[in-house]
């Protein structure tokens, strides 16, 4: 607890629809990351900054006609990590480490997570992440896919620039979009709306040898707009901003439905059902899949094992969703629908 910190705070809610803040979150380190709206206080935010990462990416040339193993669509998190691959040291893609995390139930009572934690360096994590990609053959196509069509042992992805790319594997990694994956149920997931800000204070209160990571302490709020929340926050705690790096809004879509399990096209991250229904969180789930199945499309396209179309994704997908798997994620949906 010294003077002049940085501070990440973020505010968070979930609801059904994007509104009605329950869940508030504040992550320490040497800084505090807060999440609020319109007020004097984000006067000090700043403009973003977007930055071009420093890596050559090899062009992939479709008028060859040529049948690649596997086309991933979507190039965000999931992929990186998915198409990067193998064991990969990732320690150094992060900013700031705490061996363990606190959480406020209410004012009275905290709860310790004897779990680590860490804050990701977004470009040093996507850099690193495409430079082994390349180092691994991977090629890149830029372009929206508007239409697939499945043959018997290979598929095609036709894009918005009139190119076509076949494959023997399809990996949906378009987030979101969902765009091939299909689902059986609506996707009507529940959401999380959050804001931030990366600043630098005069003091806090925070132990630095510990995350906060979610704070329930929630009497000092009059209202349920996130952004003055944050700033209440902010003042309960004695908190002072002299100034703020970047801030940060979101609404993720949390839990929802699985996928149809299995199908043909594959998916990974945001596609896959990845996302922890509660928290949102999806980073460190993924890394630790992205191996998995990884290893499985590798496995299924080994020509001796002669799989194609149907046989091999149901594959794939058994090895991402096992029973155990399914199982868990459906107590992890039941500890959520108990917060909505
Ligand atoms: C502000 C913010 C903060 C977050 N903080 C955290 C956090 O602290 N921890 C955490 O675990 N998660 C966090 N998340 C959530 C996390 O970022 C998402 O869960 C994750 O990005 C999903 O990864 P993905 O690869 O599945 O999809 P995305 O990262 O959304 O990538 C999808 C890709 O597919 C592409 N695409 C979509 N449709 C098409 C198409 N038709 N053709 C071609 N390409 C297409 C998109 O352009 C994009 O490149 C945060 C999200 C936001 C917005």
């Amino acid at each position: 607890m010294g003077s002049l910190r940085k501070l990440v705070i973020k505010t968070r809610r979930l609801s059904l629809i994007p509104r009605n803040p329950i869940v508030e979150e504040i992550n320490n380190n040497g800084c505090v990351k807060v999440m609020s709206s319109r007020s004097a206080l984000l006067e000090f935010v700043p403009e973003t900054n977007k930055e071009n990462l420093d890596v050559e990416l090899p062009i992939f040339d479709p008028s060859k006609g040529t049948v690649v193993d596997l086309a991933v669509v979507g190039s965000g998190l999931a992929v990186s990590q998915l198409v990067s691959q193998a064991a990969m040291d990732l320690l150094d893609c992060l900013y700031t480490t705490w061996s363990g995390a606190v959480v406020y139930i209410n004012e009275q009572k905290k709860k310790h997570l004897d779990r680590p934690y860490g804050r990701v360096n977004r470009k040093q994590l996507k850099s690193k992440m495409l430079l082994k990609c390349i180092s691994n053959g991977v090629k890149f196509h830029q372009a929206e896919v508007i239409k697939f069509i499945h043959e018997e042992s290979k598929s095609m992805l036709i894009c918005n620039d009139g190119a076509t790319v076949q494959a023997t594997v399809l990996l949906d990694a378009t987030g979101f979009s969902r765009c091939l994956v299909q689902y059986e149920k609506p996707y009507n997931p529940g959401y999380q709306v959050a804001y931030g800000i990366l600043a630098e204070v005069e003091e806090h209160p925070f132990d630095v040898e510990k995350m906060v990571f979610m704070d329930w302490r929630d009497s000092h709020f009059a209202n349920n707009d996130i952004k003055e929340r944050m700033e209440t926050r902010l003042r309960h705690l004695g908190i002072k901003v002299t100034s703020i790096e970047e801030d940060e809004h979101c609404v993720i879509p949390m839990g929802g439905p699985l996928p149809v399990l299995p199908q043909r096209v594959v998916g990974i991250g945001g596609t896959a059902g990845m996302v922890y229904p509660l928290t949102g969180y999806m980073v460190a789930r993924t890394l630790a899949a992205a191996p998995i199945v990884a290893d499985a499309i590798v496995r299924c396209l080994d020509p001796g094992r002669n799989l194609v179309g149907n046989k091999l994704s149901a594959e794939v997908w058994r090895d991402l969703w096992s029973i155990e798997r399914r199982r868990q994620r459906e107590f992890f949906c039941f500890g959520m629908d108990i917060f909505l």
